[in-house]
């Protein structure tokens, strides 16, 4: 799914322009990284298209669709998030934090268990042996490979991810970066990733859009954008 950003604006009641008129065409089954120096609007940014929040300024389109005319369930069935601390429950397992969203949505439960497992092995958790832990048994990179799945549980056309492994050990963040990379391969999800690491942006994006001060300055194909930093 495309989605169309359209002098998009968000004033906050205190004045800060977080995001000051912008306009970005966010390409179908691509993975398009967000960079920019922290306070640019990133965060405010994806927070709008999943509707956390309310836009100030003119629309977002999905293909085509403004978000007003989207049901709110539709939206939060169409759109995964995964944030940097994951937020899992931790009075819940790794089977129940999966489950969801897809319990919202009211799934039948065995539909679930099959998804659970699934997803489980598509993120390379042993579901046999991860599906029942809590979240204090897992690892951090094990916890952000649960995100991810959370993230895609119903089968989302849109995956949101704001600066998932920004809190994940250097060896640990490659291995993670390569599991998207195989995830993304296999799914070819519209996937928008928040990063401030230039490494991360260039190793996983298909395309970069460059913001500062809540305004595009950039937008291209990785390797255009190297080719003209
Ligand atoms: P980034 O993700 O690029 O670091 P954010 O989108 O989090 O940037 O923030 C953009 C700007 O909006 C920053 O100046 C931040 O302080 C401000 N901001 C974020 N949330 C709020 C809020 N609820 N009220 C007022 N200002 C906010
Ligand atoms: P709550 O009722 O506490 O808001 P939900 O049951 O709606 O929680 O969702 C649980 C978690 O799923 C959220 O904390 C969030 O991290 C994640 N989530 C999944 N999809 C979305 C989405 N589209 N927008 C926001 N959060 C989402």
């Amino acid at each position: 799914m495309a989605i169309e950003l359209i002098d998009l604006k968000k004033y906050y009641p205190d004045g800060t322009k977080a995001v000051d008129g912008l306009n970005l065409t966010i390409e179908n089954n691509k993975l398009t990284i967000l960079i920019g120096p922290s306070g640019c609007g990133k965060t405010t940014t994806l927070k709008m298209i999943n509707r956390l929040i309310e836009r100030t300024g003119e629309d977002i389109r999905f293909d085509g669709t403004s978000i007003d005319e989207i049901d709110p369930i539709q939206l939060r069935r169409s759109i995964g998030y995964v944030i940097q601390d994951v937020g899992l429950f931790p009075h819940m397992t790794v089977f129940e934090n999966i489950a969801v969203v897809p319990r919202l949505l009211k799934w039948d439960e065995e539909k679930i268990r099959k998804r659970v497992n699934e997803l489980l092995e598509l993120v390379n958790l042993d579901p046999e042996i991860y599906r029942d832990r809590y979240p204090a048994q897992l690892s951090g990179g094990q916890k952000q490979r649960v995100g991810i799945a959370r993230g895609l549980a119903a089968d989302p056309d849109i995956l949101l991810m704001d600066e998932p492994f920004g809190a994940i050990d250097p060896i640990n963040r490659e291995k993670l970066q390569d599991a998207l990379l195989e995830i993304q391969d296999q799914l070819k999800k519209t996937i928008v990733f928040v990063t401030h690491d230039i490494r991360e942006a260039i190793k996983l994006g298909d395309k970069i859009a460059i913001l500062n001060q809540g305004k595009l300055v950039q937008y291209d194909d990785t390797e255009e954008i190297l080719r003209n930093p």
